[in-house]
C-alpha cells in the first residue's frame, strides 16, 4: 500500500510508533514471562489505561481485554496460559463505572445488527440505526455478555474464572471496579471473597 492511500488514522498509528521505535532502548531485552508475575482482565473501554492505573510498564505483567473485561471462554483461555506457560500467581479482574455494555441487551444488539450493519446512534436511552437493510442475523446467535450491574458483573466474573477445571486453586483473584470520574480502581469485596486460593 503507497503512503498516499493510507487513512489519516493508519499514518498516525505508523508516525507514533516511529518514536517509539527511537527511544525504545533497553526494552530490546525484555523477557517474555512477565516479570511482576499477574494479570489483570479489563474492559477494552477507551478510557481505561491499565498501564497507568496499575503501574505498569512492558515486561511487567499481562494485560487481557475484550468488551466489558469479560471472563468468556476466550479470556479464560489467556489467563490459563498466562499462569500454566507463563507463571503469573495472582490475578484481576477490573470492570469500571459506565461501561457500555450495561447500555445495551443481547437482543438489541441483534436487532440492530439484524437491520443494518453500520454504526448505530445512541441517544442516552434508545440505539438508532443511520440507515436500514442490509443487515446479518448472525448476532442473534451471538452471546454478547451484556450486563446491567457493574459489581454483579465481576462477582460473575470472578467467580467463573474461580470455578474453572483449569485454574490452579492457589491464584487468588481479585475483584474491582475502576472508577471513570477519579481514575481509582474499588474493590468489590464479593468478588475478592469469590476469588480467594483455595489450596
Ligand atoms: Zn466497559
Amino acid at each position: 500500500m503507497s503512503s498516499q492511500s493510507l487513512t489519516r488514522i493508519h499514518k498516525e498509528v505508523l508516525s507514533a510508533n516511529e518514536s517509539y521505535v527511537a527511544s525504545f532502548g533497553d526494552k530490546k531485552d525484555l523477557a517474555l514471562p512477565p516479570v511482576r508475575g499477574f494479570a489483570i482482565l479489563t474492559c477494552m473501554d477507551a478510557r481505561l489505561d491499565p498501564a497507568g492505573y496499575a503501574g505498569l510498564s512492558e515486561g511487567d505483567a499481562h494485560v487481557i481485554r475484550n468488551a466489558g473485561g469479560r471472563a468468556s471462554d476466550d479470556a479464560i483461555r489467556s489467563l490459563v496460559i498466562s499462569h500454566k506457560l507463563l507463571g503469573t500467581t495472582e490475578w484481576f479482574v477490573i470492570h469500571h463505572t459506565n461501561c457500555g455494555m450495561e447500555l445495551f441487551s443481547d437482543e438489541i444488539i441483534g436487532d440492530l445488527l439484524e437491520d443494518n450493519l453500520e454504526t448505530a446512534a445512541f441517544d442516552g436511552t434508545t440505539w438508532r440505526n443511520p440507515k436500514h437493510g442490509d443487515g446479518c442475523a448472525h448476532g442473534q446467535f451471538i452471546k454478547w455478555h451484556t450486563f446491567s450491574d457493574s459489581e454483579r458483573s465481576v462477582v460473575q466474573d470472578v467467580r467463573r474464572i474461580r470455578e474453572h477445571p483449569l485454574v490452579a486453586g492457589h491464584i487468588p483473584i481479585y475483584g474491582y471496579i475502576y472508577d471513570v470520574k477519579t481514575g481509582r480502581i474499588n474493590e468489590v469485596k464479593a468478588a475478592t471473597e469469590a476469588g480467594r486460593a483455595t489450596v
